[in-house]
């Protein structure tokens, strides 16, 4: 990989040939992060080459750790669409709000983009087997890439993993094991497994390619609001070629919801990577939202204290991580953003997904969490009603449905009726509905 310099660890410092196969620190255990050599990016990728590639995350593909003419997922990943929420905004006290809609991947959410480098790097790798362990989203997302790549999938998951995700597995093809106990425990049996068997490792907390997918999110981000704010098409995500040379603008808010702390660590490397190659001249501020009921994140940045373990006790279940594995990562980058933390309760994120769905976005509850803490912020005061706001919804509502049901229970029953038209008219005066 021409693009990349090495890998170094975010807690010692030691470093590692790009190519070298490892995941964590051989010294000290710790997570690496990929280096890459700007100089060299800067010479082959340059605003015009973006003037007529399709609209998905390949798009950035010098960006990325991925092997020059490596073969690319067939599923259309990324270029999902940032939507300006007017009507939105004005509920929030927010003038510029945007949404960015990832549950619009291909398996419905954003570890989509994560899962893509996996199988690429996998396959790139000559292996046949790919695993990982998950609280549902990274599973899904891991078995339906490997799928259309014609590789064999085992996934381990916690069993309280939610039906609409182990659906998708098993439609996928994966080879499901449903761990008794909470998602740690699956953590450590999936890493004890894959050790033995050698299979590729997508835990994105320890394979450090995997947030390098995911900071596709913020690249498309800046350079559909540069669209968005010069009126062109690509904003709202249309794919295909013959965009012209594309602006970028970076937003002065991004809010998202954080668990392993992977995503938003790779959030912030989509911004620094484009401010490195000269495409932007500025960074945002993160904002991080966790759930009240399981904040390791956010109480470490606000304690100033070590990362503690927490309960997982919460209805958003992609977040609900309480030994968050990319922690150090997360941590690091909210502080360098500096950046905000702002705690959720369960009926913030319920009523998070309602004012989603008033839009016609479905979110599932760690998908609507991002904008729940966006609502307590710009209500707390604690960002300008005329900030430029995006936040990104990370998975689809279909994905955990008994949780959109909790949301839903609040906007009442159906009219459950025979067919007749007489008892429709008077159910609705007994409803006060304006037919
Ligand atoms: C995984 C996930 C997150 C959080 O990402 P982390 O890397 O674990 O912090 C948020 N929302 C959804 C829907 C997810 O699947």
């Amino acid at each position: 990989m021409r693009n990349v310099l090495k890998a170094v660890c975010i807690s010692c410092g030691a470093a590692y040939e790009a190519g070298e196969h490892t995941y964590t620190c051989q010294h000290c255990g710790g997570v690496l992060e990929i280096l890459y050599d700007y100089d060299y990016i800067k010479s082959v990728f340059t605003k015009e080459t973006l003037a007529d590639r399709d609209f998905t995350m390949w798009r950035y593909r010098e960006l990325l750790p991925i092997e020059e003419g490596s073969e690319l997922t067939p599923l259309r990943i990324g270029g999902s669409p940032l939507y300006r929420a007017e009507r939105l905004g004005k509920i929030l006290g927010l003038k510029k709000l945007y949404i960015k809609d990832d549950g619009l991947n291909p398996t419905s959410s954003l570890k989509d983009r994560a899962s893509a480098i996996a199988v690429v790097r996998a396959k790139q790798a000559g292996m046949d087997t790919v695993a990982c362990s998950s609280t549902g989203n990274a599973a899904s997302s891991l078995a339906g890439n490997a799928a259309a790549m014609g590789l064999r999938s085992f996934i381990f998951v916690p069993e309280r993993a939610p039906a609409g995700k182990l659906v998708q597995l098993l439609m996928f093809g994966a080879n499901l094991v449903s761990v008794k106990g909470n998602y740690e425990d699956a953590f450590r049996l999936s890493a004890q497994a894959i050790e033995k068997w050698g299979w590729y490792n997508r835990n994105a907390a320890v394979n450090p390619y995997l947030s390098e997918g995911k900071k596709t999110v913020s690249l498309e981000i800046a350079e559909q609001l540069g669209a968005a704010l010069s009126g062109s098409r690509l904003a709202s995500g249309k794919p295909g070629p013959g965009f012209g040379k594309p602006e970028f603008r970076v937003p002065d808010y991004v809010a998202v919801s954080v668990g392993d702390g992977c995503t938003i660590a790779g959030l912030w490397k989509g911004f620094k990577d484009l401010y490195a190659i000269g495409f932007t001249n500025k960074l945002p501020r993160l904002i991080s939202v966790q759930a009240a009921g399981c904040c390791p994140v956010n109480r470490a940045i606000k304690s100033g204290k070590p990362l503690e373990p927490m309960e997982e006790n919460t209805i958003a279940d992609s977040i609900a991580v309480g030994t968050p594995r990319n922690g150090e990562k997360a941590i690091r980058a909210i502080r360098e953003s500096e950046g905000i933390t702002v705690n959720v309760s369960d009926q913030e994120i319920l009523a998070s997904m309602r004012l989603l769905g008033s839009s016609g976005i479905f979110g599932e509850p760690a998908g609507a969490t991002g904008l729940a803490g966006l609502r307590k912020a710009a209500e707390g005061g604690l960002i300008p009603e005329d900030a430029l706001a995006v936040s990104v919804v990370t998975g689809n509502g279909l994905k955990d449905v008994a949780g959109a049901q909790k949301a839903a229970a609040e906007l009442g029953q159906p009219i459950s009726i025979p067919a007749d038209m007489e008892l429709l008219v008077e159910e609705f005066g007994r409803r006060n509905i304006r037919p």
